[in-house]
């Protein structure tokens, strides 16, 4: 049995980055069930690469039949079967294949990191992002972050120098900054990370557009700060030509289509001496856990989107003085919000 349903999540706050701004988003949750035992997959669609919730169903439909009838247990088949049958909306591969995993979890009795050999103890501290936002939003939102220890401050429009200005008046924690594809220059893109090094940040995420690579290679070699790559990557076949230009990685399974191509992905970027971020989508618990449990091979985490909700439907990972803690029940061991 496979069900496929729509829900509405309403962020906290309005969600601003340097493409777009959101009060919502509409995510796709799916259900799956054989032999009494179930899997709960998520889809976070993204327009910037081309999805919507509806697509998103559509390519559910198209493939429910084909996952219903493989056998689950062979879940590395599937996997190249829904590669082979969703080309886009990755999002669409990532419901069935968290879901799927969730269903392997729970028939074995044990938790994703455990099937995976992972310790959970090494599970790193997430950054809490920040969006794009007025002076005095910002101040608010870092004095209401006091829990987390790491923040990640939304760059990229015109008001850079407002909000780090903003941000450094307000506290001295490590920051990460995400320009979003937002400098267009190389010139203008590196005196930005020059000066970026000045305020204490750690490192700066897509600094340049995707498309730009020849541009970002030669930020990289007068820049100080390290760049990972977001925009620019989705899966491990995206991964050998990116090891001139940036630094690290920011794995999304939303992009890379579940868990298992995630697993690919770091595998791939270890191979090529590349860092390894894990970051998010606007996402409930369902797939912030999914990707938790792959946590302890990241560098640096960024599983913020669950907190950014109004309501999550869900529960899972919990996040202690930042620390990602890993739940112990099998499979994902998510439970649905009563
Ligand atoms: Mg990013």
């Amino acid at each position: 049995m496979i069900d496929i349903k729509t829900r509405r999540l309403q962020l906290a706050h309005t969600w601003t980055i340097s493409r777009d701004s959101t009060d919502y988003k509409d995510n796709v949750f799916v259900r799956i069930e054989k032999d009494g035992v179930t899997g709960i997959g998520e889809a976070a669609p993204n327009f910037r690469y081309g999805e919507n919730a509806e697509l998103t169903v559509q390519h559910l439909n198209a493939v429910a039949e084909k996952f219903e009838t493989g056998d689950w247990w062979q879940y590395s088949e599937i996997k190249d079967m829904l590669d082979k049958f969703i080309t886009d909306q990755s999002c669409a591969k990532c419901a069935l294949d968290i879901a799927l995993m969730d269903w392997v979890g729970k028939k074995l009795g044990i938790p994703l990191y455990r099937l995976w050999g992972l310790d959970k103890n090494k599970a790193p501290v997430t950054s809490y992002s920040i969006g794009i936002d007025t002076p005095e939003i910002i101040t608010e939102k870092i004095q209401e972050a006091t829990d987390y220890p790491l923040l990640k401050i939304k760059l990229g429009k015109d008001d850079d120098r407002i909000i780090m200005e903003t941000v450094r008046a307000a506290t001295d924690k490590r920051v990460r900054v995400d320009a979003n594809e937002g400098w267009k220059d190389k010139h203008l893109a590196l005196e930005k990370m020059q000066w970026l090094e000045s305020l204490n940040v750690e490192f700066v995420e897509q600094p340049m557009p995707a498309d730009m690579l020849e541009e970002t290679a030669w930020l990289r070699e007068r820049a100080g700060l390290p760049i990972v790559a977001d925009e620019a990557v989705k899966n491990a076949s995206d991964i050998p030509k990116l090891a001139r230009a940036y630094d690290g990685i920011n794995i999304k399974i939303m992009k890379s289509g579940g868990v298992q191509e995630a697993l690919r992905m770091i595998g791939m970027a270890r191979a090529l001496n590349m860092k390894i971020m894990l970051g998010c989508m606007v996402e409930s618990s369902v797939a912030i856990t999914a990707a938790a449990h792959l946590s302890p091979l990241a560098d640096w985490a960024d599983l913020d989107g669950n907190l950014l909700l109004a309501e999550d439907p869900f529960y899972g990972v919990e996040v202690r003085n930042g620390k990602l803690i890993l739940p112990e029940e099998p499979g994902l061991g998510v439970t649905e919000n009563p």
